[in-house]
């Protein structure tokens, strides 16, 4: 007896797990995309490389055999997204005061233009601190100028004024001749790598100034103290009180060669067709871009596979795909695949700029980025809580899978930096749902680690639980999304 009923419970035990995780999306079944999309083979799926073709053309097949229909515009699976491309090539500069050449020993500078070849002289040189005046605005005044900007700001400016992006288009608006960050000296030689991987504009979306680039603090230092000003003083100015930056009586001279190319890119996407169209619709995306060849010249591994950062999120879209295929819903359910996130959302904001159907009707849109992170049993975060009307029917469907809700807001701070922001901009409901922006010091510890690196590689200990609990959350939110007995959206133009 005694023995039976150690076996019947153990029976019990091996059958019950076994079961729940065949109904579910299986961690083996991430992985296996996972594989493929940040091997070696797929050269960290950079924009406009051989590694595009094999993975615009991977999500495409695996769409297909889910059962999706293609739903570009040409009636295809890709969206055409072009791209600009601007490469540093070489850059000559002197500075002078009075006419007099500025002698010093700085040679940390890179520039890159939006023309070919750019030449200029007697541009004057202009300090703005950190580009921002006291009240929060963007310093002004800088039409002409080679505008010198402070790359960091101090921890108390608010997060909406942070982002050197925004504090550089807006004195390119105002007719900026250069925007030439100062870059802490700890940060040159990751500066060096970032500009001179090329930087990417979507074409025709976003103003470039003539010439853009960096310089290291002490070039800065350099720079200011050979034109007689004394560094400590002048960074005090700029970093405080009402300041809207200051003429450094210096001109610079500049001779800018810069390699400028398009990349013809590509959106993947794919949908199931609605049995009640004119419902709307609900969007799934994620992007499949990475950095391809990031690493330093010379070193052994230069591909930045991109594992987490985000085949994951490609594979848990493939997934859920595949299961919501399985069944026949009400509403249409898009699903994108977006180039050039890692870039600055550029796939992301083609597809604002030419949706597959028209904004307004996205019932939800649901993006997938990073998944790859928390365990089983990580609490579910809301990047984009409190921007919709959304999150407590989010947390309704999330309850009803066991899974318990995280209540802060603290998965906000990466609401800039994802592609459903793009979607946000244009009043769309637009979040990311999920166990790895929950579990901040696991996040954290893969973003001062392995991301963006060399090392965001698939191993063994790649934790994929999160992943496939996440997946079945999305799973579990489509079906809800796309019913239109279950959810009731206010019809458009309300
Ligand atoms: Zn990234």
């Amino acid at each position: 007896m005694q023995r039976i009923a150690v076996l019947l419970a153990l029976t019990i035990a091996l059958l019950i797990p076994a079961q729940l995780e065949a109904r579910g999306i299986k961690e083996s079944d991430i992985r296996e995309h996972i594989a493929v999309l940040a091997s070696d083979d797929f050269e960290g799926r950079a924009p406009g490389t051989a590694g595009e073709d094999k993975t615009i053309n991977y999500i495409a097949e695996e769409w297909g055999s889910a059962g999706l229909s293609p739903a570009s515009r040409n009636g295809d699976w890709f969206d055409p997204v072009p791209l600009m491309s601007y490469k540093p090539i070489s850059d000559e500069v002197r500075f002078k005061r009075n006419r007099r050449s500025l002698r010093f020993n700085q040679k940390d500078i890179i520039l890159v233009g939006n023309s070919t070849d750019y030449t200029k002289k007697a541009v004057p040189v202009h300090f703005a601190g950190t580009g921002l005046k006291a009240d929060g605005s963007i310093v002004t005044d800088v039409a002409g100028k080679a505008v010198l900007m402070l790359l960091d700001v101090p921890e108390d400016v608010k997060s909406e004024f942070r982002s050197p992006r925004k504090r550089s288009a807006a004195m390119i608006a105002d007719g900026a001749e250069a925007v030439i960050y100062i870059t802490s000296s700890d940060d040159w030689k990751a500066t060096l790598r970032r500009f001179r991987r090329a930087s990417i504009n979507l074409k025709g979306q976003r103003a470039r100034a003539p010439i853009q680039g960096a310089i290291s603090t002490e070039f800065a230092v350099g720079l200011v103290t050979s034109g007689g000003r004394d560094w400590d003083k002048l960074l005090a100015k700029g970093d405080g009180s009402d300041f809207n930056g200051i003429d450094l009586g210096i001109t610079g001279e500049f001779n800018v060669s810069t390699e400028i190319s398009q990349i013809d890119s590509a959106n993947v996407i794919g949908k199931i067709p609605g049995r009640k169209p004119g419902n709307g619709a609900v969007l799934f995306l994620g992007h499949w871009d990475h950095f391809g060849y990031c690493g330093d010249e010379g070193d052994e591994d230069r591909i930045c596979n991109g594992a987490v950062d985000n085949a994951s999120g490609i594979a848990v879209l493939i997934e859920v795909a595949e299961k919501l295929a399985r069944k026949k819903h009400d509403r249409d359910i898009y699903f994108l695949a977006t180039t050039a996130e890692e870039r600055g959302l550029f796939g992301a904001y083609e597809y604002a700029r030419n949706p597959a159907f028209p904004l307004k009707d996205v019932v939800i849109a649901l993006n997938i980025d990073t998944i790859a992170i928390a365990p089983r049993g990580a609490k579910v975060a809301i990047v984009g809580r409190g921007t919709t009307p959304l999150d407590k029917v989010v947390e309704k469907v999330a309850r009803k899978q066991k899974r318990k809700i995280e209540e802060t807001d603290d998965a906000n701070a990466f609401i800039e930096r994802q592609d459903g922001w793009a979607l946000t901009e244009q009043g769309v409901p637009a979040l990311m749902v999920g166990g790895s922006f929950a579990d901040m010091e696991l996040l954290q510890n893969f973003l001062s680690g392995p991301y963006h690196g060399v090392d965001d590689e698939l191993t063994d200990e790649t934790e994929l639980g999160g992943a496939a609990e996440d997946a079945d959350l999305h799973v579990a939110l489509g079906k809800y999304f796309a019913s239109t007995r279950k959810y009731k959206r206010a019809a458009s133009g309300d």
